[in-house]
């Protein structure tokens, strides 16, 4: 009886624990002097400060390579020589570098940087691209560099695009976590479609608080993005969403640990 009672409080403890909410770095932690969205110093940087994950964007050049790397164009507005990341060549874009004299990474070079530290996962926003034959063959490559790696169970997947998330569903190994991001579709719908999660703006999820445990009653998680006030950080930590992506994972962190 008395094993019963402790295994039972064990497996609470391990649910209470399990229910607090985790903290992805968006784009990595970028915020260090130095440092660039999209970076291996920003994945690096995210390792260093112990997050749960490290989210990144991934966008196919022109000549179908894969680059860790937002866009649509790089780099700023007023550079008369910017490039655009789906329609120039890798050559193109990695001979332009980000702020700090960062080079944009391909993705098989941030998964080695990612290997490098098993306790940390990578969050892979597969990007949107021009037709629905073109994101299923990313997402193709992008599941498929993972595979290669050996890294198929240290990463997540989020993308706006239904398409890419359809495919993800049929192609990643089960129990990967693959979330939608476009905010336009209630819990139950993204549970039909056999995704795993809702990654919401705040914008939407303020709008619609009831979501949040309308996607738990689903077992569906729950990912906001991208908060980076304290004040919002404690809302929705308050309303126990799983994953709250920011730009500012150290405020984040203490936050959590009660020392802000
Ligand atoms: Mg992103």
């Amino acid at each position: 009886m008395k094993h019963t009672i402790l295994t039972a409080v064990l497996a609470l403890a391990a649910l209470t624990a399990t229910a607090q909410t985790q903290i992805v770095a968006h784009r990595g932690y970028h915020a260090k002097e130095g440092s660039a969205r999209n970076t291996i110093s920003s994945l690096r940087n995210a390792q260093e400060l112990g997050v749960y994950g490290s989210e990144c964007d991934v966008n196919m050049t022109a000549d179908d390579s894969l680059l860790v790397i937002h866009g649509m164009w790089h780099t700023d507005k007023k550079d008369p020589t910017r490039v655009h990341v789906q329609k120039d060549t890798y050559k193109d874009i990695r001979s332009k570098s980000c702020e700090g004299g960062n080079i944009v990474p391909t993705f098989r070079e941030y998964l080695a940087q990612l290997k490098k530290d098993p306790k940390v996962r990578l969050v892979i926003e597969v990007k949107s691209h021009a037709t629905p034959e073109r994101e299923i063959q990313v997402t193709r490559e992008i599941v498929k560099q993972v595979a290669e790696a050996g890294l198929e169970k240290q990463v997540d997947y989020i993308a706006f695009s239904s398409v890419v998330c359809d495919e993800l569903v049929k192609i990643v190994p089960k129990g990967t976590e693959i979330a939608y991001l476009n905010g336009d579709w209630e819990p139950a719908k993204v549970k039909e479609h056999g995704y795993t999660g809702i990654d919401y703006s705040q914008k939407v999820l303020k709008e619609h608080p009831e979501w949040i445990k309308q996607a738990h009653k689903l077992g569906l998680k729950v990912n906001v993005w991208t908060v980076n006030d304290p004040e919002a950080m404690r809302w929705f930590i308050d309303r126990k969403v799983d994953f709250l992506t920011t730009d500012d994972p150290a405020t984040a962190l203490e936050i959590l640990k009660g020392k802000k």
